[in-house]
């Protein structure tokens, strides 16, 4: 809370309540003259013209173009200057720690890979700061301007404390991640498991953006699930809502790493398929490889299309149908596979839902972001916290500078 207190003195304007309030509406309008702010805010309008006027000073709004005149004066519509405020992003997952700058749109500025000396959780948080550092340097931009960062790591992490409670990838156990972060940066951390980062990412800007149900089913790091309940994250009471890569699925399936049988991570994380590749060739192989392969008649390949293509078909059913979801993301490399398992898996939902006479429909489909999901997840968190002014920790009525 300390850090957040230091943040907020320097940009206590956009983070006093009524200025959230304000640019929410905006971000969430587009446009709306002072007269419109005033009937959507409930501010009156003396207070919409001291805010509106001391965010265009900010550089945080413009004013556009003149609306028509309803007998007075023609009014002005207003806009955040999407090229003022901005969003840090981070990927945490071994092998695999990005850093990313974004604007309030979710359009990706800069893009960096962070190359810790080792995963220690405070070695690897400095690296991750200084890359960002030097991002926001290059680019010229002051760090007032930044609104938070959003952190999506693999791991169970409870994003109230910001703590990672558990990441097998990283081996952390109760890592307080916004805590570090943030002292180093200088900037409020949010915090969020890696699937449930990409779900978000798929209803802010993807698949997922026009639906209040919607499931993103994650393999790179293993095999989670991020879900979304009327518009808004499931985490469970301990947050491990989504956790099913060991929930024995398929009858007499795989040996997993975890020692029981027919788990769905066998079948989904793309690590054992590349460890597999390598004891039968020798070889190492990517994503794309592995879809080349599989669509020039490997075997090998082909035969682990099929059988992620069954293991996938029954967790879109089996938790689709829990949770009466609508939309079925498919993340990582096997959401290339349109026909071998996005349409399998569709005709095996579809042809459920026949036989057992339930009036329901899903869609499924590949990620629309490839591997950027989890950064835009992570920026979504920043930005929909930031408009949520309950979050402003002000006195509601305080204005002043
Ligand atoms: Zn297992």
């Amino acid at each position: 809370m300390k850090l957040m207190s230091q943040h907020i003195n320097s940009t206590r304007l956009v983070r006093t309540y009524n200025a959230s309030t304000v640019l929410r509406t905006l971000y969430e309008h587009g446009s709306c003259s002072r007269s419109q702010l005033t009937r959507l805010t409930g501010m009156s309008p003396a207070t919409i013209t001291r805010i509106t006027a001391d965010l265009i000073e900010a550089g945080v709004l413009l004013e556009g173009h003149h609306g028509k005149s309803t007998g007075g004066r023609r009014p002005i519509y207003l806009h955040i200057d999407h090229t003022k405020l901005y969003v840090a992003a981070v990927k945490l997952i071994r092998d695999d720690c990005v850093v990313a700058l974004l604007d309030l749109k979710g359009k990706i500025l800069a893009i960096e890979q962070a190359h810790p000396a080792s995963y220690e959780a405070q070695e690897l948080l400095s690296t991750v700061a200084t890359s960002l550092k030097d991002i926001f340097s290059s680019l010229s931009i002051k760090q007032e301007y930044i609104v938070g960062v959003g952190v999506a790591v693999s791991g169970i992490c409870h994003p109230v404390d910001g703590i990672v409670i558990r990441s097998l990838n990283l081996g952390w156990k109760d890592v307080p991640v916004a805590e570090i972060l943030g002292d180093l940066l200088e900037l409020p951390v949010l915090l969020e498991n890696d699937a449930n980062a990409c779900a978000l990412a798929e209803l802010w800007l993807g698949n997922a953006r026009e639906t209040a149900n919607s499931m993103y089913i994650k393999a790179d790091s293993g095999a989670g699930v991020g879900i979304i309940s009327n518009k808004a994250l499931l985490t469970g009471s301990r947050f491990v809502a989504g956790e099913i890569g060991h929930v024995p699925l398929i009858p007499d399936g795989k040996l997993c790493r975890c020692g029981q049988q027919g788990c769905l991570e066998p079948y989904i994380f793309f690590q054992t398929v590349r460890e597999h590749y390598k004891n039968e060739t020798g070889l190492e192989i990517t994503h794309a490889e592995f879809v080349t392969l599989a669509r020039s008649g490997n075997q090998f390949a082909r035969e682990t299309v099929q059988e992620t293509a069954s293991a996938l078909a029954l967790a879109c059913a089996h938790w689709g149908l829990i949770l009466d979801i609508e939309v079925i993301t498919i993340g990582g490399v096997w959401g290339a596979f349109e026909q071998e398992i996005i349409a399998y898996c569709q005709r095996y939902y579809d042809s459920i839902l026949e036989q057992s006479v339930i009036p329901s429909s899903v869609v499924i489909r590949g990620s629309s972001f490839d591997d950027v999901a989890d950064l835009l997840g992570a920026a979504g968190l920043v930005v929909s916290n930031w408009f949520t002014p309950a979050s402003v920790p002000f006195e509601r009525q305080d204005y002043g500078l």
